[in-house]
């Protein structure tokens, strides 16, 4: 008895640093699992770590913010480039910092028309499976990378799939990150129509919104929905008053550490 009360306690201790972020899909066969998945919602976590894990600008003015992760490729970013500088929209991109090692004129592209830059780790690992170490190192070599062709060291930090634990985002918060989530998502990365990335983000947006949608994908990958959706979706949101802001500027930070 003893025995399985230690194995509870300690448990129970060791909850907070296996939490994962993701938007859970899976079924959750125990309850285990589900109380995993509870404690590390996203929602949870922003209430815990307001300042730090962050879904939407607590402002009053209507502003929102477009991102775009997992950029960026020689396909979809610089589309997605040209309809923002149509727009005269600034964004905020989610670097991956494998493919800003690959394609490094799209970054400076990026830069150029005013867009602000994210840290979305190096090989777009699930970050809340890896070893502290290599969380570091996600991040770390990344900032290098960005910082290298900006300039400037990201404050955003998004990791992939939003999967954080807690130990990594006190990391993160001790080296003057910010944790970027989304209220908003467009759904993009399952390769769905313009029709439906227009649905998922004009029927959910509100005043300080923070909208997920990606800008680069592999080999496969389909985004041709957000393209297609993107001057709708802005042209639609502009009609109804709000204007676009990048994240730094939503939520009132400086754009690096
Ligand atoms: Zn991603």
């Amino acid at each position: 008895m003893r025995r399985m009360l230690f194995f509870f306690l300690s448990l129970s201790l060791c909850l907070p640093q296996m939490i994962s972020v993701q938007p859970a899909i899976s079924p959750q066969p125990s309850l285990l699992a589900f109380a995993l998945q509870e404690m590390g919602s996203p929602s949870s976590l922003n209430r815990k770590y307001p300042h730090l894990f962050i879904m939407k600008g607590k402002g009053t003015a209507k502003e929102v913010a477009l991102t775009f992760d997992d950029a960026p490729d020689l396909r979809y970013t610089p589309q997605i480039l040209t309809i923002l500088k149509k727009e005269n929209v600034k964004a905020t991109f989610f670097v991956v910092g494998w493919r800003a090692k690959a394609y490094p004129s799209v970054v400076k592209r990026i830069i150029q028309d005013g867009h602000v830059l994210g840290n979305h780790s190096y090989s777009h690992a699930d970050l809340a499976k890896v070893s502290q170490k290599r969380f570091q190192y996600e991040t770390e070599k990344t900032d290098e990378i960005i910082k290298r062709l900006s300039g400037y060291s990201p404050k955003l930090l998004r990791p992939p799939y939003g999967s954080i634990k807690e130990s990594q985002l006190r990391w993160a918060a001790q080296k003057k990150y910010v944790v970027v989530y989304w209220n908003v998502d467009s759904e993009d990365w399952r390769g769905i129509g313009a029709k439906e990335v227009i649905h998922n983000v004009l029927d959910h947006v509100g005043v300080g919104s923070i909208i997920l949608h990606h800008s680069g994908t592999g080999r496969g990958g389909d985004l041709s929905g957000t393209v297609k959706a993107l001057p709708v979706i802005i042209k639609n949101l502009k009609r109804e008053g709000y204007r676009f802001v990048t994240v730094p500027e939503l939520l009132h930070i400086p754009r690096n550490k």
